[in-house]
């Protein structure tokens, strides 16, 4: 087979302890996770889960103690930080029971879900799509990926984030409103999971505005830690 131009390259992400790296699907998100945060955006935090989706070459992979870049982007005067859990699929499925749900997990890595804060605002007065607000280029920085197995009880774990140094958001991943395999199993009913699918998970409260040159620390109990720069 020919194409009348060449593809665009696959987005991948590093994997801890291989050179081998995981190719991405899909960029699922949920978009209100955490009950403190819930409320910082003006609901209750109960809510049936809201998903939305990042075009997967918005994903700024980040290597092992690395510093990635992220480009400032345009339209926004209100660039957002929200530091993530992110799972990995590893096996694909519809429909997956949340007591099954973790044997669909490959690993986990720490993400931000960058976000033009004012434009998702507009869109959400408008009753409109947030794409313009979530799904912009260099919108899903993340750093390597840890197998399930070695990333051990992480779920009872700790996820935080600093910007130049200030811890700005911080919680216990115990705090999510709707746990790992209930998110695999609400998502898996609506679209059919492949393996390479991403899934952000939500941020905690403390999400606020970065500027050019802000360094971006986002750490997660058990993962490789993720560094990026605003330029
Ligand atoms: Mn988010």
């Amino acid at each position: 087979m020919s194409y009348v131009f060449a593809p665009p390259p696959l987005a991948s992400a590093p994997v801890v302890g291989t050179t081998a790296r995981f190719p991405v699907h899909r960029i699922y998100c949920v978009g209100s996770n955490y009950r403190a945060h819930a409320e910082e955006m003006g609901r209750t935090g109960r809510e049936p889960p809201v998903f939305f989706m990042k075009p997967p070459d918005a994903l700024v992979p980040v290597e092992a103690g690395a510093t990635g870049e992220v480009l400032y982007p345009s339209l926004t005067h209100n660039f957002h930080h929200e530091v993530e859990l992110v799972v990995a699929i590893g096996i694909g499925g519809r429909d997956i029971a949340a007591d099954e749900a973790m044997r669909h997990v490959f690993g986990y890595g720490v993400g931000l879900d960058m976000t033009r804060r004012d434009l998702q605002a507009e869109m959400k007065k408008r009753s409109g799509p947030w794409c313009i607000g979530k799904g912009f280029d260099h919108a899903a920085p993340l750093g390597p990926i840890t197998v399930a197995a070695q990333a051990g009880t992480l779920l009872e774990g700790q996820i935080s984030l600093c910007v130049n140094g200030t811890q700005r958001q911080h919680s216990a991943l115990g705090e999510m409103t709707w746990s790992v395999p209930e998110i695999i199993a609400h998502l898996s009913a609506a679209w059919a999971l492949v393996p390479g699918d991403l899934i952000y998970t939500g941020t905690p409260a403390g999400v606020g505005a970065v500027e050019r040159g802000d360094l971006i620390e986002a750490a997660c109990t058990g993962l490789q830690p993720l560094r990026v720069r605003v330029s």
